[in-house]
């Protein structure tokens, strides 16, 4: 039997001490290859894209010959005004990437020795910057569609007779929200959050190409798919696959969601549960590629990606619930 992808050597080309024994200078380095690639690490202005620049020795800055705009290694990326040495951002990345389940900002507090605030921000950083890969993204093909809820959970009452009907509407939060999946087989994984499963169908038009094939359960609100694609349908009442029609892929993102949720993080909040999704979705597609490349393509869609409009001074603007 030949081995399995994650158990080979191929599987594992980071070393998170490695990583973590990185100098200051080494770190820096590290950052700037990654950030300027096609000019091997010459700096190149965020304001006008041009690569004259003046250099200061002590502090790790640039000037722009052209526009006169300073700038270091982190300016106008996700990582701008940043307080973190580059070291243990990178150490974050390593870290983050290693979860297959995802990585708490708790538990990442206690490997970086950070607040807890600092590490849920930096973590929810990464996340927004790996959903980027998929923001205008579509699928074709042969594509599986599923929804699965998440959160608003109802706590039962203590006393059998203070028991309320939690199926009932009156009863629930809320709150749940319903995460509706479009996976390609071979392909992306787009995730999207709804507050019922029927108000994907936009969606959907929008993401999957007209005429492709679509895998779907037996849920009616399905029914309308059939006349913009070829859809087959699965009973999950009676099979999970029956040789026309599956929706496993789907599940396999459910369930490494479902995981993340149950195993990780304990509870994934309605307003952040497109993020944990979006993650999932990127850890699912690159799922048979090294860890070593996943933390270069991670460190790289952050560094491609602008300053954080919902993440940048997230603490500063009263948001005290997390
Ligand atoms: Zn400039």
């Amino acid at each position: 039997m030949s081995q399995h992808f994650l158990l080979s050597k191929a599987a594992r080309s980071l070393s998170i001490a490695r990583v973590a024994r990185l100098s200051d200078e080494e770190a820096h380095d590290a950052f700037r290859l990654i950030r300027w690639t096609a000019t091997e690490g010459e700096p190149v202005c965020p304001r006008c894209q041009c690569g004259a620049t003046y250099k200061y020795e002590t502090r790790k800055l640039w000037k722009c010959k052209a526009c006169t705009h300073q700038f270091s290694v982190t300016s106008g990326t996700i990582f701008a005004s940043r307080k973190m040495p580059i070291r243990d951002i990178l150490l974050a990345i390593a870290i983050f990437v290693n979860g297959a389940k995802g990585h708490s900002a708790l538990q990442l507090s206690r490997d970086l020795d950070c607040q807890y605030k600092t590490a849920f921000v930096l973590a929810h950083k990464i996340r927004e910057a790996l959903a980027d890969e998929m923001a205008d993204e579509t699928v074709s093909g042969e594509v599986e569609v599923d929804g699965a809820y998440f959160g608003g959970y109802a706590k039962p009452a203590n006393w059998k007779e203070n028991r309320l009907d939690r199926r009932l509407a009156e009863n629930q939060t809320g709150k749940r929200r319903v995460v509706v999946i479009m996976r390609e087989r071979g392909g992306r994984t787009l995730p999207f959050v709804f507050k019922a499963e029927s108000q994907s169908i936009h969606t959907i038009a929008e993401r999957v190409e007209k005429g492709r094939v679509i895998h779907a359960d037996e849920a009616a609100h399905w029914d309308v798919l059939h006349t913009r694609y070829l859809t087959k349908r699965i009973n999950h009442q009676e099979s999970y696959s029956d040789g026309e029609a599956c929706t496993n892929m789907a599940e396999s993102f459910f369930s490494r969601l479902r995981r993340a949720e149950i195993g990780t993080h304990h509870h994934i909040s309605g307003r952040h549960l497109g993020a944990y999704a979006s993650e999932m979705a990127w850890r699912e597609d690159h799922r048979r590629v090294s860890n070593g490349e996943q933390y270069l393509m991670a460190t790289n869609a952050a560094l491609i990606h602008p300053v954080s409009r919902q993440w940048k001074g997230y603490w500063q603007r009263g948001n005290i619930r997390v």
